[in-house]
């Protein structure tokens, strides 16, 4: 245990230092990388059984002119805690919600699915201000998915059930991201207007072969069945994968086998190809 202990700490100090300067790399830059675009919005397809794009993903990407791509994974937890989250999260719904109105995408009936982290979310005067975003970018409601966590599902049940329902009134979908990897129960998950569950790409990857990531698959939707969800798989990296997903439910399948995330305009030039 002393030996287990000790390789914890040195996997720790450098991972904490590396948080450090990238929060302090944040606050002075993540502004100014909004401002000088920066920042790019990337789409993934979410495909049905039969392969047809119905919607698509959208995943931040920073492009850092001297540190080069830096990963969501590393700066969103960070915005998050320092606030930044607020201003950078309208800038996506902002872009996210202006790429529904574009010509291509609105002509094929797609979904566009956005994330949206939970300070961002239970930040003071988020409805309206989704609702001046859909008004200033002319973007239809019934075809915008916000992709929540369960840790927002549960913490402050009331404030999040009340801001669901005013923004569900305006025909938006909310999504459970990552289902699964927190701890819904049931009787929350009744109570709000959620329209789908995203199993996270743990669960999918080795379920093929794995009995018991199987079972916690057909749990999850046994679970959307009952709660009437539809169902967003995360991660289908093979054929095995969606061959595995295929047999047991209706659903959309998102990953590499589909394609990888890509810039914006990249994925909307790719729809016109494959309809011409
Ligand atoms: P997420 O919402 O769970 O997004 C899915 C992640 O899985 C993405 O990572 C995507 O590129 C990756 N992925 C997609 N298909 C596959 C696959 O077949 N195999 C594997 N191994 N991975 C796949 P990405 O783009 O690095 O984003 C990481 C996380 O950062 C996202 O996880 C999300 O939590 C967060 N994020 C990204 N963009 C935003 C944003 O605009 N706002 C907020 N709040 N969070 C964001
Ligand atoms: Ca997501
Ligand atoms: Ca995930
Ligand atoms: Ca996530």
């Amino acid at each position: 245990a002393k030996a287990a202990g000790r390789n914890v700490v040195r996997f720790f100090e450098p991972e904490m230092q590396a948080r450090a300067e990238m929060r302090f790399m944040l606050e002075s830059e993540l502004r100014r990388a909004v401002e000088q675009e920066e920042l790019r919005l990337f789409l993934q397809a979410q495909v049905d059984a039969r392969g047809a794009i119905r919607g698509a993903e959208v995943l931040l990407r920073w492009h850092h002119p001297r540190r080069g791509l830096v990963p969501p994974a590393s700066f969103i937890p960070i915005a998050e805690e320092t606030g930044l989250i607020v201003e950078l999260g309208d800038w996506v719904l902002r872009r996210g919600c202006a790429l529904l109105t574009h010509p291509e995408i609105a002509a094929n009936s797609l979904r566009i699915s956005i994330n949206v982290s939970p300070r961002q979310f239970h930040h003071a005067g988020f409805v309206g201000r989704v609702r001046d975003i859909l008004t200033e970018t002319g973007a239809d409601p019934s075809r915008l998915t916000l992709e929540v966590t369960e840790g927002l599902v549960i913490d402050k049940v009331h404030q999040t059930a009340a801001t669901m329902s005013e923004l569900s009134a305006l025909g938006i979908h909310f999504s459970i991201d990552d289902f699964g990897t927190g701890y819904s129960s049931l009787a929350y998950l009744k109570r709000l207007p959620i329209n789908e569950l995203k199993i996270d790409r743990s669960f999918i990857q080795d379920a093929p072969e794995d009995p018991s990531d199987a079972a916690l698959v057909d749990t999850i939707l046994a679970m959307a069945a009952h709660l009437r969800l539809s169902v967003v798989a995360e991660g289908v990296e093979t054929q095995a994968h969606a061959d595995f997903l295929a047999a047991r439910a209706e659903m959309l399948y998102q990953g590499y086998l589909y394609g990888r995330p890509a810039p914006a305009e990249v994925f909307i030039a790719s729809l016109a190809q494959h309809r011409d």
